[in-house]
């Protein structure tokens, strides 16, 4: 009887224990769905590394030390593919990871087979009122950041890609001038930057103008360095670097609404198709300092902050013996092949160019059996050198090698493991608790 009674009583306390239970597991429901609802991410950074494989990534780990990218608490790896083939272009992988949608390569965000416009996670965020930073180091409407924001069947249509820019009504736009405007694309028609001027953008073409934005400057284009900025290896102190513009995006870009920002290293694969190791390592470093740049903002403001940070695919096959310490050889190089062709093309001592370039100590007649023609002389030399250092490559084309994806922030647990990068944007679209 005691023991039923007892059980009696156990039971009661089991249905009062069972009620609050559900009460609590009820209000909790609320404040997690409510969370998401309200997108409690107001601040979102996606960073590309153009050609940013496993092997890029490791030697400039190696190289300098420590990259803030590798330090991230959730570590993954994506797949690159793009429809019908195995080895992807920028084009198709920025739709993948603009739009959560696979195309065929040379596609820019429309579908591949009735050509609908498919709608990026840039427009999303736009569309919502918070605001949008494209960033690269490549030509504004070069294909990565193009694909979040023009829709176009092929990426070559640079001048109908510049009108797309200008029509998206994005808050800021930083990087290389449009190809769009060169009179090969632009065919006498009007001029891309006038006419973004007359559609509100403040178009801006110096270092000191981009540095005196404050918040609330309205829609900006900063173009301070041509079609490209300079690969970072070169760059002259008194220019912009991706840092620098990505830290000028967050500055003019946050506000209550919060904030998409895009940022793409885009020259990684330039460097990576000439398999010239320094200058692309130099490239992963100049992307993570602007990776630095959104940690900083991510430590003021923890509770609304998400980072990811991964690339389109892999570039050069890349392979480093790094045990034998020969890739520290590297640190003789002073330019990048681009550099050593310029100075090349001047004329002058080959010698002393040689060994100031790439810290190879060859005589004049060696040279002159590599040839002096300018363009494959720096990459015979550059040859000399991978071989000299243990780095290997297996192509100066794209590879389909999975490539690294990394985050921090709120939500950014579910980026670890090993998935397709057409899962990234939904992803990212799913903890802002927002949809396509
Ligand atoms: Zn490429």
């Amino acid at each position: 009887m005691n023991f039923l009674l007892g059980g009696w009583m156990t039971k009661g306390k089991l249905f009062r224990a069972l009620l609050l239970t559900l009460f609590l597991t009820f209000l909790l429901s609320l404040s997690s769905s409510s969370a998401l609802g309200e997108a409690k991410v107001k601040y979102v950074f996606l960073f590309i590394g153009d050609g940013m494989g496993e092997g890029q990534r490791a030697l400039a780990h190696a190289f300098y030390g420590k990259l803030v990218m590798n330090d991230l608490p959730v570590q993954g790896f994506i797949t690159t593919q793009p429809l019908g083939g195995r080895i992807t272009d920028s084009a198709a992988s920025a739709t993948a990871l603009a739009t959560g949608k696979k195309v065929l390569n040379g596609f820019l965000s429309v579908d591949s087979s009735d050509f609908s416009k498919l709608t990026t996670l840039a427009e999303v965020f736009k569309a919502r009122g918070i605001g949008v930073g494209i960033v690269t180091n490549t030509p504004i409407d070069d294909a990565t950041p193009a694909a979040f924001y023009s829709h176009q069947r092929s990426r070559l249509s640079y001048y109908e890609i510049s009108l797309d820019m200008i029509r998206s009504g994005f808050d800021y736009f930083a990087g290389g001038s449009p190809l769009g405007n060169h009179e090969r694309y632009r065919k006498r028609r009007p001029d891309i930057l006038s006419l973004a001027k007359a559609n509100g953008y403040r178009v801006v073409r110096d270092k000191v103008e981009a540095e005196s934005l404050k918040a609330g400057a309205g829609k900006v284009m900063i173009f301070d360095q041509g079609a490209a900025l300079y690969y970072e290896i070169d760059r002259p102190k008194d220019t912009l670097s991706l840092a620098d513009l990505t830290r000028k995006a967050i500055e003019l870009l946050y506000g209550p609404h919060g904030f998409f920002i895009m940022v793409e290293g885009g020259k990684i694969d330039w460097a990576c198709h000439a398999n010239d190791a320094l200058t692309a390592i130099a490239e992963v470093k100049a992307l993570d300092e602007a990776v630095e740049e959104a940690l900083e903002f991510l430590r003021k403001h923890p509770e609304e902050t998400l980072i990811v940070v991964t690339a389109d695919h892999e570039c050069g096959g890349m392979r480093v013996d790094l045990s034998g310490e020969r890739f520290r050889l590297l640190k003789h190089q002073t330019m990048s092949y681009a550099r050593f062709n310029r100075e090349l093309s001047k004329g002058g001592d080959i010698v002393g160019l040689v060994k100031r370039a790439f810290g190879l100590n060859l005589t004049e007649s060696e040279i002159k059996t590599l040839g002096d023609e300018v363009g494959s002389l720096a990459l015979k030399l550059i040859r000399i050198l991978n071989e000299r250092a243990g780095i290997n490559w297996g192509t100066r084309g794209h590879t389909d090698a999975p490539v690294p994806i990394s985050a921090i922030g709120v939500g950014a647990q579910i980026f670890s493991g090993f998935y397709d990068n057409t899962e990234v944007p939904m992803r990212i679209i799913r903890i802002v608790g927002l949809t396509f």
